[in-house]
């Protein structure tokens, strides 16, 4: 009876994301820092009080002009970690139940995307989403471990810089990044597995382990940066946790996996003005930033060809995007008056997104369809 209640209770769930889509947008806007205020006093970016809009309206006064913008949440300069993580929670939890999620920070380097995902190192109250996500996931992990589950986490780290894949993890850091003769390719097996060659994955048992290799990768990023120009701004950062719950008493199995992406800084660098190395970037940014738009568009819209295959980054989070996986999207915007141009493309970016949500429900999954999924027998 108690399962019997539990799979309705999820399946209940299910049907309620189901009817809402599986595609969220958050907007997060910073606070004015110390160098923006440098440009002058005012602030470029309001917020509407009327109760329709709250909590989920951003305006952006341009040259007298208004431009109106509506998410499924805004955060305001004085929103907290905490919050922002209140919101998202759910989503990671998720991940336990045997979902892909994947969830983005996108926007203009220096708009907080960072600071969203990591958060401040060493400051219990600016953590960010990674490391709070990992403590929730440990946690509840615990407490499942009384109902009879086993789970087994594994974390992989990468990086896609100019399309190609760089191991944050491995051991071997002596060659330096894009010299080496490794090329690591990606591969999607039956089961919606994905495998990248030659990536270190590491089993990991608590998030103090996690955090240790956060350390590493952000080490291991650092080292690319002093030799490739501000590197880190320029790649997309990929962190991976693959979770397998095994309940052998339920005789049920699952298997989420949670992707964690810290994007390329959103700005547009002058084609005209950027040469070789630097011009490069600036193609593969565009081009992998603008697939994703592609894909999230063409999956929202059901269309038949979904170009997954047009990016590293969309290939390699194929499984991950399409079917019932859920996708959230926070954009990091600046209120300064000298970003206004970026915020405004970050915003029309994301409302690109998010509005092909509106009045196309997602594929509807049969019960049958979610009884094999949770194995409710
Ligand atoms: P990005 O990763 O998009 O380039 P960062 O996360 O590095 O941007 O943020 C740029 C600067 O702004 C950092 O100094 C960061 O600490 C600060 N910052 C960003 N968001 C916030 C916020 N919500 N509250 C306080 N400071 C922030
Ligand atoms: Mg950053």
């Amino acid at each position: 009876k108690l399962v019997e209640g539990e799979a309705l209770r999820k399946k209940l769930h299910n049907t309620i994301l189901e009817l809402k889509g599986n595609i969220r947008v958050f907007c997060r806007v910073r606070p004015l820092l110390y160098d923006d205020a440098a440009d002058t006093e005012t602030k470029s970016v309001y917020f509407p009080t009327t109760t329709e809009a709250l909590g989920r309206g951003v305006e952006l006064l341009q040259n007298g002009q208004k431009h109106s913008f509506t998410f499924d949440k805004v955060f305001v300069p004085e929103s907290s970690q905490e919050d922002v993580f209140e919101e998202v929670s759910q989503l990671v939890q998720s991940a336990l139940d045997g979902y892909k999620v994947c969830i983005f920070a996108y926007g203009q380097t220096g708009s907080g995307k960072t600071h969203t995902m990591m958060g401040t190192p060493g400051n219990y109250d600016e953590k960010g989403l990674i490391p709070r996500s990992l403590e929730q996931i440990f946690e509840s992990r615990q407490m499942l471990q009384n109902q009879g589950w086993k789970y087994e986490m594994q974390v992989s780290m990468l990086e896609i810089y100019n399309e190609t894949i760089r191991d944050l993890l491995s051991t071997n850091r002596s060659s330096p990044p894009e010299s080496g003769t490794k090329q690591h390719t990606i591969k999607h097996d039956a089961n919606g597995n994905t495998h990248v060659s030659d990536l270190t994955i590491v089993d990991v048992r608590s998030s103090r382990e996690v955090s240790y290799l956060l350390s590493r990768a952000a080490q291991s990023r650092s080292v690319g940066k002093t030799q490739m120009n501000e590197q880190s701004s320029r790649s997309h950062f990929v962190f991976t946790l693959r979770i397998v719950g095994v309940n052998e008493s339920m005789d049920q199995q699952v298997q989420g996996v949670l992707n964690l992406i810290d994007l390329a800084g959103s700005e547009r660098l002058s084609k005209s003005g950027s040469t070789g190395d630097r011009l490069k970037e600036t193609q593969a940014i565009n081009k992998s930033l603008s697939s994703l738009s592609d894909v999230i568009f063409a999956l929202a819209k059901k269309e038949e060809h979904v170009p997954f295959r047009n990016s590293k980054l969309t290939y390699l989070l194929q499984p991950c995007l399409g079917g019932d996986s859920k996708t959230l999207m926070v954009v990091n915007v600046s209120p300064a008056p000298s970003s206004i141009n970026e915020s405004l493309c970050s915003l029309r970016f994301a409302a690109r997104v998010n509005a092909c949500e509106i009045g196309t429900p997602r594929r509807q999954m049969s019960a049958r369809q979610l009884d094999a999924r949770f194995n409710y027998g």
